[in-house]
């Protein structure tokens, strides 16, 4: 298959080369054509696959005829994450160059002001995170009524941040005979419920990992103690060969303390939680990928979805609550062909979550041992008494960090049911539901007064692509009269779901030594 036999216009195929694609990845290849012929779509993927480039490039085509009115936004996405919704508009840029859409980017952290010059001088493409677009729907500065395309990405983490409620709202307001393309890693039945109340007739699509015959994690479990687990890390990081590595914690206290430690350790090594401003999350992120820093201690929200490539490792410094928060962590990876390792830290307490992970990837992950005597294996294991952290490491190049008292190390009160672990700061605000006039001031007003300086962040205006109007192409697939779509039916045949493939790799048992589902395509090194 090829891009040219999808049915996007000449001038997407200029973008797509120039963006050095050459062949459609599955995703592509199944919902592009689809989604110029006006269906809806269920898109069973995570990122990785190339799922941004299977809505932005038909919706580029989509709306290449037909003009945008003061406040009425013609298509919206909706992003859970302002990272989310900044790559996407990122996407935009890069393969609208030859189109003359204009879009804007509403999520916090970013002044609304500008924000809201540019839905007044009409936009093509909205980008938003729920909260904010709420914001300012409920602040009448944005109407849906034109809105006949929407895109819901990443769903199952808008479930987890608990936006449904606001998505479903969003998509009342919305008109009837729109087209909706959904997308989610995986389909819980929440996320089900919202397929069925709010798609119509929708074409389903489940992709594998990308490359997934490429793919290599190989993954470990280490026994540790709580108190043995900075120095088991530390160990790791020496002797492992690593170059780059992303280090889960599932709090974002344990972040910001371990990225300290290991920085006091002589680590090159930086943090990005959601207690941290937009700019702050971009600026760690982008020292990251420039190789500023090669190590970056993260929480589970401000991480996940990201596109960072070429990671060597990834460390679950706690094993994580949530199973899928497992894929979603060792999926930095062994991206693009590369191979990578993924070490999974296992304290007592952690017996139960390791279990749950097993039986969602369906296997044993096999149990790593650090070598020797050595201080791995100490650590792993550290004697009673003072805790085996605050020993300076034997190649220690910088001195050890002070010890913080007990109370402040891992406060309990940050460990909240999934939906609550990440405080109203980290996710964009809910705006209340009170009316107009009895509204307070809401954090979105707070935000306003936070400068960004992220290319990302600029006002819609100012990332607007210059260009040429979009030609459509003769071969281009016919779109079906809106008239004649079927509107809310039941999921039809070719929407039910097809058994999950069989993973394209066995791993040996060395590694892994059960079954592999087919979404996560592990293979053994
Ligand atoms: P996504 O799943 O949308 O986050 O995309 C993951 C990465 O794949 C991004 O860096 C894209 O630039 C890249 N990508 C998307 N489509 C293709 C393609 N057809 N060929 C090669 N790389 C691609």
């Amino acid at each position: 298959m090829k891009f040219a036999d999808l049915g996007l216009s000449d001038e997407l195929l200029k973008s797509v080369t120039d963006a050095g694609y050459e062949t459609p990845t599955p995703i592509q290849a199944q919902a592009i054509p689809s989604v110029l012929m006006m269906r809806d779509i269920i898109g069973i993927a995570q990122t990785g696959t190339g799922k941004t480039a299977s809505f932005v490039l038909p919706m580029i085509d989509v709306l290449s005829h037909g003009r945008a009115r003061a406040r009425m936004p013609r298509s919206l996405i909706l992003e859970p994450t302002r990272e989310l919704a900044a790559q996407v508009a990122e996407n935009f840029e890069k393969y609208g160059a030859n189109s003359k859409l204009s879009m804007a980017l509403l999520i916090g952290g970013v002044q609304m002001g500008d924000q809201v010059k540019a839905l007044e001088k009409g936009v093509d493409v909205l980008i938003a995170t729920p909260g904010r677009l709420m914001d300012l729907f409920g602040r009448g500065k944005i109407l849906l009524n034109d809105c006949n395309l929407l895109v819901i990405d990443e769903a199952d983490r808008m479930l987890d941040m608990g936006f449904i409620p606001d998505i479903e709202e969003i998509c009342t307001k919305l008109p009837a005979n729109r087209q909706t393309l959904l997308f989610s890693a995986t389909m819980p039945p929440p996320i089900k419920k919202l397929a069925d109340k709010f798609l119509s007739n929708p074409k389903y699509i489940e992709v594998s990992r990308p490359a997934s015959s490429n793919l290599n994690i190989a993954q470990h479990k280490v026994k540790v103690t709580s108190r043995g687990k900075r120095d088991v890390l530390r160990t790791l990081l020496k002797t492992d060969n690593v170059t780059t590595a992303i280090v889960f914690c599932n709090r974002k206290t344990t972040v910001r303390e371990l990225a300290k430690s290991l920085k006091s350790y002589g680590f090159m090594a930086g943090e990005i939680h959601g207690d941290m401003d937009q700019s702050s999350r971009i600026a760690e992120l982008n020292r990251f990928k420039d190789g500023s820093i090669n190590i970056l201690v993260a929480s589970d929200v401000a991480a996940r979805g990201l596109d960072v490539k070429g990671v060597s490792h990834v460390f679950n410094f706690d094993t994580p609550w949530h199973p899928d928060d497992y894929v979603h962590r060792i999926g930095r990876t062994g991206r693009a062909g590369a191979t990578g390792r993924a070490f999974t830290f296992v304290a007592p307490e952690d017996a139960e979550a390791i279990d749950n992970v097993e039986k969602l990837t369906g296997g044993k992950i096999p149990e790593y041992t650090l070598g020797g005597s050595g201080d791995g294996a100490a650590a792993a294991e550290p004697a009673s008494g003072d805790s085996e952290r605050e020993k300076p490491a034997r190649s220690a190049r910088a001195p050890r960090e002070p010890r913080a008292p007990r109370a402040e190390r891992e406060p309990r009160a940050e460990r909240e049911p999934r939906a609550e672990r990440e405080p109203r700061a980290e996710r964009e605000p809910r705006p209340e539901r009170a009316p107009r006039a009895e509204r307070a001031p809401r954090a979105a007003d707070v935000e306003a007064d936070l400068v960004i300086d992220s290319p990302v962040d600029r006002p819609m205006e100012n990332i607007e692509p210059e260009l040429v109007t979009a030609q459509a192409s003769a071969e281009r697939p016919r779109r079906a009269p809106r008239a004649d779509r079927p509107r809310r039916d039941a999921i039809i045949a070719d929407a039910v779901p097809a058994p999950r493939p069989a993973a394209s790799m066995v791993a040996d048992t060395e590694t892994w030594n059960g079954p592999v589902p087919g979404f996560l395509n592990v293979s053994a090194l």
